[in-house]
């Protein structure tokens, strides 16, 4: 099965996306987290990136779209895999239809996480994530303190530099310039699934789950 995840900032997108290879046993391309990886091991893309996601803006197509392509071709994809954070325009969209045909392979679902500004906001404030490996946690849902540290592997729990509210408000605007309008492309292919966002991880994975 493939799934695309689509949803502002902060609308649990990775949260559902770990939730779902679990259960269907298939892969999680993160773009955000390959992005993120780069930046760590500071790769000639990862500088390059960094100056545009601490902005808040996208990372141009030159960086992003053959890495998407090259990765949906691994070993590990062909029995399906969920995208979270690709596509982010129209135009990445396209793309993904063509690189799609190419390999006889279709999106299965775009499943749409429905969240409020003000929902948003008080996710990304409280996010904390894993350094070691990406896991998302919050202050107030996971009950976290200054001491937490990631309950999977140990690792440090750190805020993203671009989950500061600065680059937050700059980011979901960049969400509803150029994201948003993939809920009408995918609805047009028929494929769309829109479930609510503002439950807790388990509502949200049960609501998908049972319409998948
Ligand atoms: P995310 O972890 O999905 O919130 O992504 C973090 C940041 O990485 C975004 O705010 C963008 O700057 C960048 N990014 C992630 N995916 C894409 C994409 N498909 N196209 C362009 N930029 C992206």
């Amino acid at each position: 099965m493939n799934i695309v995840l689509l949803g502002a900032p902060g609308s649990g997108k990775g949260t559902q996306a770990a939730m779902l290879k679990e259960k269907l046993n298939i892969s999680h391309i993160s773009t955000g987290d390959i992005f993120r990886a780069n930046i760590r091991e500071g790769t000639a893309l990862g500088i390059e990136a960094k100056e545009y996601i601490d902005k808040g803006q996208l990372v141009p197509d030159r960086l992003t779209t053959g890495l998407v392509a090259s990765r949906l071709k691994d070993k590990d994809c062909s029995n399906g895999f969920i995208l979270d954070g690709f596509p982010r325009t129209i135009s990445q969209g396209e793309m993904l239809e063509e690189e799609m045909k190419k390999n006889g392979k279709t999106i299965d679902y775009a499943i749409y996480i429905e969240v409020t500004d003000e929902k948003v906001i008080e996710r990304i404030s409280g996010r904390r994530v894993c350094k070691e490996c990406n896991a998302p946690k919050h202050i107030s849902y996971d009950n976290l303190s200054e001491n937490s540290v990631c309950d999977k592997c140990g690792g440090q729990l750190v805020q993203r530099d671009d989950d500061k509210e600065e680059t937050v408000k700059k980011r979901l605007e960049t969400y509803y310039i150029n994201t948003k309008p993939l809920i009408k492309f995918y609805d047009q292919k028929k494929c769309l699934i829109v479930v609510d966002g503002k439950g807790t991880p388990k509502e949200v994975y049960d609501e998908i789950n049972n319409t998948l």
